[in-house]
């Protein structure tokens, strides 16, 4: 699950991390009172960012036209125009893909004087099974671009789970990113504090993106998280109610959000052959063997070794959802799933949806024989398959039919 920038300053912030002061909002004039509070505790500037789960906000264009989804403003009345202007709007980001994105939140928060930018990430090294830390000099900027054109820029420091980030590690990392005097302890205190935050959340995944120098009037200096972006294991969220909280439905696809609700895996895709199939493992298969025979799979859709009549029901109407769809595959084995529950489920599915296109049916396994008859006892007109090779070969002829 994925956090907005101001939910994860918020879980940075209660791990000891330094973050600018700010506050989120969906209404211009509550962002103008916000920047009013910063202006009037002393602050210069006041920064308004879009809160979006994307990447690239800065340099984002408004399908309007209006340029960019961060704005350092000098008065609240900026704030105030520069809020309409985006509250309601959507942009496109190079995150977003060509739909963009609307914008229903903005931080306003206080507007840094920053000194020097730079990358700090913590992730979970699947080679390794290991905590691992990426830090960067060359901050602000795409860090897949710093990786590809002068990789010598990252610095990689692998964790040991078991005893926890060093407080030596965090110095020497703090050095390694060319911090020098008192910034190495501001700086090595803050790399400790996002690694306890990716470590207490359950975060697959924290990226500040720029981590800053920022120097306050007085021109003293310290280490701040002026962007983040936080990833959550989905599979850890029920031991984070508060975290769970967060979720913004907003920002997900739709259909996925309809599926998780029936604890359904469903991922839509761009094809038009639908599937729906038990076991993660076969789901990956059927689409290979979908796409095998020239077709493209609109969806991957894993209903679970146990599932009901209504969630089977719930995943046929979602994967009719989706407009591109112009034929249906159910590739099921039955292990631990009863055929007949399955069948059960498609010929009620098809029934409150009067289906219209056609639908290839591959069952096999526990209770097959008592699911067949399910089947041709309902009067639908389906494709039966015997094997897997031949489910996908007719549904793909069906869809380009
Ligand atoms: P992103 O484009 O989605 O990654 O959004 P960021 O929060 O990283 O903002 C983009 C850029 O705007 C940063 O790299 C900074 O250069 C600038 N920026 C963001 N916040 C501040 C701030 O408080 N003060 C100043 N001076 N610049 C900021
Ligand atoms: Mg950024």
């Amino acid at each position: 699950m994925n956090l907005h920038e101001y939910q994860a300053k918020q879980l940075l912030a209660r791990h000891g991390v330094e973050v600018p002061g700010g506050q989120p909002c969906t209404t211009a004039n509550e962002a103008r009172a916000i920047a009013e509070k910063l202006f009037a505790e002393g602050q210069e500037m006041v920064v308004l960012k879009i809160q979006i789960h994307s990447g690239g906000r800065g340099k984002g264009v408004f399908k309007d036209g209006f340029k960019g989804g961060v704005h350092l403003c000098k008065s609240s009345e900026d704030v105030h125009k520069k809020a309409k202007a985006m509250l309601g709007n959507t942009i496109v980001t190079k995150q977003t893909g060509e739909a963009g994105r609307q914008v229903h939140t903005l931080l306003v928060a206080s507007g840094e004087k920053i000194v020097d930018e730079f990358y700090l990430a913590v992730l979970l090294d699947r080679e390794t099974s290991q905590p691992l830390i990426m830090a960067s000099r060359e901050g602000g900027v795409d860090i897949e671009e710093v990786a590809e054109t002068n990789p010598d820029a990252i610095v990689k420091l692998q964790v040991d789970p078991l005893l926890g980030l060093q407080p030596y590690q965090a110095r020497n990392l703090a050095k390694a990113l060319g911090l020098g005097g008192k910034l190495i302890h501001s700086g090595a205190k803050l790399i400790a504090g996002v690694y306890r935050t990716w470590w207490e959340c359950d975060a697959t995944m924290v990226e500040i993106n720029p981590l800053c120098i920022i120097e306050s009037p007085n021109g003293t200096q310290k280490i701040a998280a002026v962007d983040a972006k936080i990833s959550i294991d989905g599979n850890a969220l029920h031991r984070h109610k508060d975290i769970a909280e967060m979720r913004d439905l907003n920002e997900e696809a739709e259909l996925e959000v309809e599926a998780s609700k029936f604890d359904l895996n469903y991922i839509k895709l761009d094809g038009n052959v639908a599937c729906l199939v038990n076991g993660a493992g076969l789901a990956m298969a059927t689409m290979d063997a979908i796409k095998h025979y020239g077709g493209e799979p609109a969806n991957f859709l894993d209903v679970g070794g146990s599932a009901s009549t209504e969630q089977v029901t719930a995943a046929f109407q979602i994967v009719l959802k989706d407009p591109n769809v112009k034929a249906i595959l159910v590739n099921i084995f039955g292990g631990i799933m009863n055929c007949n529950t399955i069948a059960e489920g498609v010929v009620a599915a098809a029934q409150a949806t009067q289906l219209k296109l056609p639908l290839v049916v591959r069952l096999e396994g526990n209770n097959v024989v008592a699911g067949r008859k399910t089947l041709a006892d309902s009067g639908l007109t389906l494709i039966g398959a015997d094997s897997m090779a031949e489910a996908a070969q007719k549904v793909v002829a069906e869809a380009a039919a």
